[in-house]
């Protein structure tokens, strides 16, 4: 109940407007946002890396019906790529980037689909420059559709871009099915969004067993993997997985979001795993908040706490 509130306000403009107003605690954004800027992502992504961990990072913002502001996001990543590339992270794809086809136009009421297209391929243009990838994120189910045709045909061009399957979607197994081919990556997570039940399962032991399913599609695969999970039990069935299908350390990675089980994070890590953090930066992180106080309703005491503290 509170999971479908949370996700409601996540996008209510009046909610929006409330409570990014409000002068919340500089700590509570920043335990799960690198900064505003660029230059602050750089730098976070510097001291992720140095403690042996990966990193994807993600500009803020989405479901843009601006063209404009499309243009602005797509020339945000461009130049976040450059700079990645300027501080020796991106090279080898130790700091690649994520994009949200809603924040690159996908939405726009004209040619919404061409303009994500276009832009995304700006950006992997800018990323292979770098030595380095793009993963497309999942955003709502109706976009589910539009987002792999976008990502296939780009795969065209540039055959490592990544992009994500939601579990908690009834299509993602068959998804996954179409992605099992040499050198496709392919993030598995739950999925953040709420859907209706003709399109999602709508229980956690549904979603979790079809998590599950995937996860064996895609490690007995040839792709790819990128296991995006906080969840121990999907953690152990992937590793078990990996021994099972005799996968090497470098051939799959786990994804976790910054702020979010840190401790494990370096704990993967250090067992000779791939792990990356997918870290957002920018001012528009009202949604994402919001999206991860729904998943974990006991950091909303934490917040509210550090709301009333701030005034
Ligand atoms: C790298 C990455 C990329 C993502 N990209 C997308 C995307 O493109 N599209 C999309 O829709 N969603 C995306 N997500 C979000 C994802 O879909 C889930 O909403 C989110 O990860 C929560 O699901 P979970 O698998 O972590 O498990 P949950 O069901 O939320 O949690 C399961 C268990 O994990 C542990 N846990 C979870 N959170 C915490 C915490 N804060 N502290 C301690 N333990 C915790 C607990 O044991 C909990 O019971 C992404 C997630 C990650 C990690």
């Amino acid at each position: 109940m509170l999971r479908h509130m949370l996700l409601a306000a996540s996008d209510s403009d009046r909610a929006r407007q409330l409570i990014s107003s409000a002068p919340l605690a500089r700590g509570v954004v920043a335990r799960y946002v690198a900064g505003e800027s660029a230059a602050d992502a750089v730098a976070v992504s510097r001291d992720l890396i140095d403690a042996g961990l990966l990193v994807t990072v993600d500009y803020l913002g989405e479901d843009t019906t601006d063209p404009d502001q499309a243009a602005a996001v797509t020339a945000e990543y461009c130049g976040l790529l450059r700079q990645l590339a300027a501080a020796g992270l991106s090279r080898g794809g130790r700091a690649e980037v994520s994009v949200k086809p809603t924040a690159v136009g996908l939405q726009l009421p004209e040619h919404g689909r061409k303009t994500a297209t276009e832009n995304i391929a700006r950006i992997c243009a800018a990323a292979r420059d770098a030595g380095t990838t793009v993963t497309v994120d999942a955003e709502e189910h109706t976009t589910a559709e539009a987002t792999q045709a976008i990502v296939a045909g780009l795969r065209q061009d540039f055959p490592d871009l990544g992009c994500v399957i939601q579990s908690s979607l009834r299509r993602a197994a068959g998804d996954c099915a179409a992605l099992a081919r040499p050198g496709s990556r392919v993030r598995l997570c739950k999925g953040a969004y709420d859907s209706p039940a003709t399109a999602a399962f709508t229980s956690r032991p549904e979603v979790d067993r079809s998590y599950a399913r995937c996860l064996r599609a895609l490690m007995s695969g040839p792709g790819y993997p990128m296991v995006a999970t906080h969840d121990p039990r999907l953690t152990r069935i992937a590793a078990a997985q990996a021994v099972l299908e005799r996968r090497a350390p470098e051939s799959f990675e786990y994804q976790m979001l910054y702020g979010i089980r840190p401790a494990e994070q370096r704990r993967l890590a250090a067992t000779g795993a791939q792990v990356r953090v997918y870290l957002p930066y920018g001012r528009d992180w009202y949604a994402y908040l919001v999206r991860r106080l729904a998943e974990r309703p006991a950091n909303l005491t934490f917040f509210l706490r550090s709301l009333a503290s701030s005034r």
